[in-house]
């Protein structure tokens, strides 16, 4: 590959050299120039008809700077790349074929060493370069393999940081797509267990588009890309939209992470609901970092009308510490706890201990995953006022009156 032909596209590249390989180019950079003993050593991207150092080491005041571009042909480095030099050059001054090119004495150039840097598809990024003003005979192949390392060393990261770069701008891009309509909602029954009416409905957000997965894999993505809080607050608003087609005397529960329920775009979304209508479910997956916040918003929601529940409690971090500091008013037991909770001693006990401590604590409980009537009659033994599940009702659309059609 010829250096201009490698040059063309490099315009992803131009933020190559922040993050992650930012240490290990200095460091490269460092370790080269110690082991020559340069007077720099200096990291060069190709682009188009010129060359731009990215990144330089120098002793004293250096001839090159960062982001300084020198016309490519100029340069030996066009030439070592393409074969026209080798990548050492031990006395610039008295060699022929570098002698007179006026870059020689512009960069006070004694002896040369210089790889390609070509990034893991094959393109060739630049060159790791090294210049010492004085010549140096003791210079020798073994230098050059040792530069040949680094410079893959440092390709290879570049390969890594536009990898990641893309694969973000994809993300946010397959994001983006939902941030103005939002996902569709679909709507689960919230049912008691003992009189089988329908006490309130969970809204579920549904993204209809490639790849297909759970939305908590979509909102996880969200996060990633740091469109977590707006992609939450989309659904959450698509959701108190369909409040009102909720049967009278039912209430709707919405999925939030702790960090929305902070936020100014929540308080917005929610001011203005009516009273006792709507739940917060806090979906927790991370660790809570301070609780205070939390416990403040908690209180002020309450006082609007609006209940806070912890979801998915008994699994991951929904821990007993995080449901004593947040004190929610309904707590819903992981899936886990009810699946098979007919067959397990284990299950059933720590059931009836959440009950227990629900009564006590004026905590309603919901089992969720109720997927078959003996799983929905054992909770109901064990004093679970509330279930959720396959077993009543899939998500689907708003139920329109109390009670489950059959
Ligand atoms: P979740 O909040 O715990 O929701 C309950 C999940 O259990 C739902 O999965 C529901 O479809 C599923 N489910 C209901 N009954 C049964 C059953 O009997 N058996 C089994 N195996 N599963 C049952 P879904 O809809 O796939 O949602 C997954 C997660 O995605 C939710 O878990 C929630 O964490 C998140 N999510 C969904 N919609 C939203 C949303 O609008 N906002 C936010 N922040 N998160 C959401
Ligand atoms: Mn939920
Ligand atoms: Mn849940």
């Amino acid at each position: 590959m010829s250096a201009t032909e490698s040059s063309a596209g490099f315009g992803a590249l131009l933020g190559s050299l922040g993050g992650g390989s930012t240490d290990l180019i200095a460091q490269v950079l460092a370790a080269v120039k110690e082991h020559v003993g340069a007077d720099m050593s200096f990291l060069a991207e190709f682009r188009g008809d010129v060359k731009i150092i990215r990144r330089i080491i120098a002793t004293g005041t250096p001839s090159l700077v960062e982001g300084i571009c020198l016309p490519l042909e100029a340069t030996y480095c066009s030439r070592v790349v393409c074969g026209k030099l080798p990548n050492l050059i031990l006395d610039a001054r008295s060699d022929p074929r570098v002698r007179d090119l006026p870059i020689t004495a512009e960069l006070d150039i004694g002896s040369y060493l210089s790889v390609a840097v070509t990034l893991p598809d094959g393109r060739v990024f630049g060159t790791l370069c090294c210049i010492r003003h004085e010549a140096d005979p003791s210079l020798d192949q073994r230098d050059v393999r040792f530069m040949r390392v680094l410079g893959d060393l440092i390709g290879t990261q570049l390969g890594r940081d536009e990898a990641a770069r893309s694969e973000r701008a994809i993300k946010s891009e397959r994001i983006g797509q939902w941030l103005d309509g939002g996902p569709r909602m679909v709507f689960q029954p919230i049912v008691s267990l003992a009189t089988g009416l329908i006490v309130g409905a969970e809204a579920l957000a549904r993204f209809e588009a490639e790849p297909s997965r759970s939305p908590d894999r979509w909102f996880a993505e969200a996060w990633d890309v740091g469109m977590g809080l707006e992609l939450e607050v989309v659904a959450l608003r698509n959701a108190i939209g369909a409040l009102d087609q909720l049967p009278l005397g039912a209430y709707l529960t919405v999925n939030a992470s702790p960090a929305t329920l902070l936020s100014d775009a929540f308080a917005a979304a929610v001011l203005g609901v009516p009273r006792n209508r709507l739940v917060v479910e806090v979906t927790e997956h991370a660790m809570v970092e301070a609780y205070e916040p939390l416990v403040n918003v908690v209180k002020r929601l309450g006082a609007q009308g609006i209940r806070v529940a912890i979801d998915d409690a008994g699994a991951g971090y929904a821990g007993l510490c995080h449901i004593i500091q947040v004190a929610p008013k309904l707590l819903k037991l992981d899936l886990m706890l009810s699946r098979d909770v007919h067959a397990d001693l284990v299950k059933q006990a720590l059931v009836s201990a959440v009950v227990g401590f629900g009564l006590r604590a004026g905590v309603d409980i919901v089992a969720e995953g109720v997927e078959n009537a003996e799983d929905a009659n054992t909770l109901r033994r064990l004093g679970v006022p509330y279930g959720q599940g396959f077993h009543f009702a899939r998500p689907g659309a708003m139920p329109a009156q109390l009670e489950l059609a059959h």
